[in-house]
C-alpha cells in the first residue's frame, strides 16, 4: 500500500469527523487553513512519542492512538482553550494494514471524543514515533497560563491522581482484578479534562494537566510564578481502587507518578467562594500558595527537580520525567 492510499484510506476519515468550523482547508492540499475566529487567540502544542520511550514496544495501536491524542489535548485543557484541530506526523517501521486499522480508529475515537478534527500530517518511513500537534481557541487574552499564582490562592487538583502511575505495574497481567482493570483504563485512556479547563478561564490564577507528577509539575506553577506552596498530603485525592491496591503507599503514587492528566490549578480564595457546586464537585483543595518559595508537604520541604543539580540528585526528590536527566 503505497503513501498516499494508506493516508486516503485510514486518516481521511478522521478528518470529516466534526471538529471545529474554524477549519477551512484539512489534508489534501500543501498546508491546511485554520481561520482564527475574531476575538480569539490560537494555542497549539506538539508533543513527541517514541515507542519503547513514552509507550512499550508493542503497545495496542488502538491504546496509542488514544492515548497520543489525548496526551497532546491535556496541554489544550491547562489552557482553558477550547479544541479545534491537529496534525499528525507518522513516522512506521512499515504499512501493517491491522496496526494500521487499530491506531486510526483509536486516534479516531479520541479525536470525536474530544472535538478535535485532524487537519493534515505526514507520513514517513522509520523507527516507530508519532508527533501529533494540536489547535485550540480562546477569547482574546484569557488563556490560563503557569504564571499567575499568587500567594493565598488555594491549589485544586481535579479527579483522582496515581491511578495511571500505578496501571505500570499491571501492564502484563494476564486477567486483570477489578481494581487492577480500572487503573489501567486510567493509563490506556486518559481523558483531557477539556471542559474543566475551559470552565476554569476568568477563575484559575495559573493550571498546568498533571503528567509527569503533581509535584513535578505544581513545581513548574511554582517556579513560573515566583511563589512557593503547601500542600497537605491527605488531601491528595486518591481513588478507591488505588488505595486498596496500593494501601499506604497509593498517596506516594499520587504525588509523584504521571499520565494521569488531571488538571492543577490556582484559585483565590474569593473566586472559590464564588464557584459553581459543579466545578467544586470537579475539584480537590489540596494546599495554599504561600510567598516564601519552594514546595513543602506536610511542613517538610520538597526538594524539585528543577532545584537540584544532577550530581545532588537523591532518591527523595520529586519525581517526574525528564528526558535529560541521567538516573542515578
Ligand atoms: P507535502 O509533500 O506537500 O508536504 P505530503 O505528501 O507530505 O505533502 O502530504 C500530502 C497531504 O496529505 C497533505 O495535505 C498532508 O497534510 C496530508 N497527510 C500526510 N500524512 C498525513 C497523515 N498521517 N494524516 C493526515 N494527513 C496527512
Ligand atoms: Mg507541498
Amino acid at each position: 500500500m503505497g503513501e498516499f492510499e494508506l493516508i486516503r484510506q485510514y486518516f481521511m476519515p478522521l478528518a470529516r469527523l466534526h471538529g471545529s468550523p474554524s477549519v477551512i482547508v484539512g489534508p489534501g492540499d500543501d498546508c491546511a487553513i485554520q481561520r482564527i475566529p475574531a476575538g480569539f487567540d490560537l494555542v497549539f502544542s506538539i508533543d513527541t512519542l517514541v515507542e519503547g520511550v513514552h509507550f512499550p514496544f508493542h503497545y495496542r495501536p488502538d491504546y496509542l492512538g488514544w492515548r497520543a491524542l489525548a496526551a497532546a489535548a491535556s496541554d489544550l485543557a491547562a489552557m482553558g482553550a477550547d479544541p479545534a484541530c491537529f496534525t499528525l506526523a507518522l513516522t512506521l517501521p512499515e504499512a501493517n494494514e491491522s496496526w494500521l486499522r487499530d491506531f486510526s480508529a483509536g486516534l479516531g475515537k479520541a479525536a470525536e471524543s474530544f472535538g478535535l478534527v485532524l487537519a493534515g500530517g505526514d507520513t514517513t518511513r522509520g523507527p516507530l514515533a508519532l508527533s501529533l500537534q494540536v489547535h485550540g481557541l480562546v477569547p482574546h487574552g484569557e488563556a490560563i497560563r503557569r504564571s499567575g499564582a499568587i500567594p493565598g490562592d488555594l491549589i485544586v487538583v481535579s479527579g483522582t491522581l496515581g491511578d495511571a502511575g500505578a496501571a505500570l505495574d499491571y501492564l502484563d497481567v494476564q486477567s486483570a482484578s477489578a481494581d487492577e482493570a480500572f487503573v489501567l483504563s486510567r493509563y490506556h485512556y486518559p481523558r483531557p479534562k477539556l471542559t474543566l479547563g475551559a470552565a476554569l478561564r476568568n477563575i484559575a490564577t495559573a493550571a498546568i494537566d498533571v503528567s509527569d507528577g503533581l509535584l513535578a509539575d505544581l513545581g513548574h506553577i511554582l517556579e513560573a510564578s515566583s511563589v512557593g506552596a503547601s500542600v497537605e498530603r491527605t488531601r491528595v485525592p486518591v481513588s478507591a481502587a488505588l488505595t486498596r491496591l496500593k494501601g499506604r503507599k497509593a498517596r506516594d503514587y499520587a504525588l509523584n507518578s504521571g499520565d494521569d492528566y488531571e488538571l492543577c490549578a490556582t484559585i483565590s480564595e474569593a473566586k472559590w467562594a464564588e464557584a459553581t457546586v459543579s466545578l467544586k464537585q470537579q475539584l480537590t483543595v489540596i494546599g495554599v500558595v504561600e510567598p516564601a518559595r519552594g514546595l513543602r508537604l506536610d511542613g517538610a520541604a520538597v526538594v524539585l527537580n528543577s532545584e537540584v543539580s544532577e550530581s545532588e540528585m537523591s532518591g527523595s526528590n520529586a519525581g517526574g520525567f525528564d528526558h535529560f536527566r541521567r538516573k542515578s
